[in-house]
């Protein structure tokens, strides 16, 4: 048996292309959807993260703005930074890339964002929105992953689901919008003992540890639909996922590839947030 291939890039391509003919729409009302995306210091894999989504949003027509700071700088003129982006009209979407220099405290540094304008979803008001199932903005990677599944007609009500992996812009949010379409949810993280015999039982599967083959194509229920969201770079250069991809794809029903999988999908909803944000902003505007 062979696993179906996931593509995100190309279910990416098509929301991109949505995207832009709804910016299009909005444009005609005179309001064009606006990112602003903050960086601190040169971390390289930012460097490269923000790049990609200054130019995915240039690509869809929004309008994009990276602030590009000192690693040195301080925490409070980081949040006066933010503050002006918050009270700035042309700006519908804040993203400060993590992770920040560790004199910094990225709780308070995200706390500072408006939430309306939060569209990494990471503020603890949309965090609580989305676990009391009223969402405003979904983190994107998880929100991607979800279109991915709807994608590929995964009914999610009454399925075990299992995430591996907990973090707050990741595994957390992922149970929460699995569990909000009827799953069983299993939410495992580095203390979980015998991580396999909760994998097994997963109808479908979230892998998103930063630990390259964690899960293996023996600790994969045969025909799981199965979500890998790590992206780890090997000894080689190459970039490989959290799943043992070789095992994995002879057990799997459907797999996602790294890259070309949950990445493209990432940034795609970073769009789609930025857009709904923008047509939020257009709503609320005295006629
Ligand atoms: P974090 O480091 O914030 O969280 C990792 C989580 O994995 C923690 O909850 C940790 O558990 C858990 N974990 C670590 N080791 C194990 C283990 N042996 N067994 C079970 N759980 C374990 O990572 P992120 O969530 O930010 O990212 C995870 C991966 O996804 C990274 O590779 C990252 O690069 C990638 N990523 C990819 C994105 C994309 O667009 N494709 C977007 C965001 C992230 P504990 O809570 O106990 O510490």
């Amino acid at each position: 048996m062979s696993a179906r291939i996931i593509d995100g890039k190309a279910l990416a391509e098509t929301i991109k292309a949505d995207v832009a003919g709804r910016v299009q729409s909005l444009k005609k009302t005179g309001i064009v959807p606006g990112l602003a995306v903050v960086l601190v210091g040169d971390d390289p894999a930012s460097q490269v993260y923000v790049r990609n989504k200054a130019a995915a949003c240039e690509k869809a027509g929004l309008h994009s703005r990276v602030i590009r700071l000192a690693a040195d700088i301080t925490e409070a003129s980081l949040l006066d930074h933010v503050r002006t982006l918050n009270d700035d009209d042309a700006v519908h979407g804040i993203l400060v890339q993590l992770p920040l220099p560790s004199h910094m405290n990225a709780a308070r540094v995200i706390e500072t964002i408006a939430a309306a304008k939060d569209v990494d979803g990471f503020h603890v008001s949309n965090a609580g929105l989305l676990m009391t199932g009223q969402p405003l903005f979904r983190p994107c990677t998880p929100y991607g992953i979800m279109k991915m599944l709807e994608s590929e007609d995964v009914d999610l009500w009454g399925a075990e689901a299992v995430v591996v992996g907990a973090s707050n812009i990741v595994g957390k949010p992922m149970a929460m919008l699995m569990l909000a379409k009827g799953a069983t949810v299993t939410l495992c993280n580095s203390k979980t003992r015998d991580l396999g015999a909760h994998t097994r039982r997963a109808d479908v599967l979230v892998v998103a540890t930063g630990k390259p083959g964690i899960v293996k194509g023996d600790m994969i229920k045969p025909g799981a639909v199965v979500i890998d969201v790590g992206i780890n770079r090997n000894a080689q250069g190459k970039l490989e996922g959290d799943v043992d991809f070789e095992s994995a794809c002879l057990v799997a029903g459907a797999i996602t590839p790294v890259p070309g999988g949950v990445g493209p999908m990432t940034i795609a909803m970073l769009l789609v947030n930025t857009l709904e944000a923008a047509e939020r902003s257009a709503t609320l505007q005295p006629a």
